[in-house]
């Protein structure tokens, strides 16, 4: 075999003897190859998996050939599936959380069920992978020592402005969710707050095949959106309040 050659993983995902326990999987945030082989083992190998939308799972299920029983669990039925959960924990059985992208519990549900499987002294056991906030942290160029994951904005402008408020003053790379929707209108307030010369990444469909990453000033940045078609898709947006 000469040194480029890849050596073909013969058996991808291995049976594994999984004890009684909530695995929390992340799974990709577009691109299904980045799938760890431990999620995918622990997926093929737990009794259940709950999904925030088991449509969406059951497509990176069926990329790998795994047949595992899927329920949901989001946020409009969590308060009736955590005892479920827990019951079933209590039967010795081996449970997955998942979200529909990335990490769970990360913007996304699971928070109250893994607090509560906790404080019934069952183990949760986390399976890092991919996240949106890490893929765009490690390619965006700002800096890292400090970052403030700040999730969704408020929709309300009022709102929205305090929000980021609240960040004036701090050293750190200030992170959020966003859509395309919304975009122009949080950059305008990130403008009124911190100014037009406020330094900041935006990061879009990563993974995905119109993945965008672009550094700007907050000023100009907002002035191409206004001058463009609304984006769309996923999107990431950094606000460096470091001056570095
Ligand atoms: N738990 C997920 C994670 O670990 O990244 C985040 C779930 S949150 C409901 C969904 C938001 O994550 C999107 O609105 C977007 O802001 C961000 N996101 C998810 N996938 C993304 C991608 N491929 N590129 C950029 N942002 C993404």
């Amino acid at each position: 075999m000469n040194a480029n050659e890849v050596k073909p993983v013969t058996q991808l995902i291995r049976p594994v003897d999984l004890s009684s326990a909530l695995y929390v999987v992340a799974t990709p945030i577009g691109n299904l190859r980045d799938v760890t082989l431990r999620a995918l083992d622990t997926l093929a190998g737990v009794d259940v998996i709950y999904a925030e939308d088991t449509r969406q799972t059951r497509r990176l299920l069926d990329a790998y050939g795994i047949t595992t029983s899927l329920r949901t669990y989001h946020d409009h039925n969590g308060a009736q599936m955590r005892p479920q959960i827990i019951s079933l924990l209590e039967e010795g059985k081996s449970i997955a959380l998942v979200s529909d992208a990335g990490t769970p519990l990360i913007s996304d549900p699971g928070f109250k069920l893994v607090s509560d499987v906790r404080d019934e002294g069952h183990k949760v056991v986390p399976l890092p992978g991919p996240s949106a906030l890490t893929a765009a942290l490690s390619a965006g160029g700002l800096p890292t020592d400090t970052f403030t994951f700040a999730g969704f904005l408020p929709v309300k402008t009022g709102q929205r402005l305090d929000r980021l408020k609240s960040f004036a003053g701090q050293k750190t790379t200030l992170i959020f969710y966003e859509t395309g929707n919304r975009l122009a209108d949080t950059v305008s307030a990130i403008i009124e707050v911190f100014g037009a010369e406020t330094e900041l990444v935006m990061a879009r469909e990563l993974t995905k095949m119109f993945e965008t990453i672009v550094h700007s000033e907050a000023g100009a940045f907002l002035e191409e959106l206004n001058s463009s078609d609304k984006l769309k898709g996923e999107i990431v947006l950094m606000v460096s309040l470091t001056g570095d």
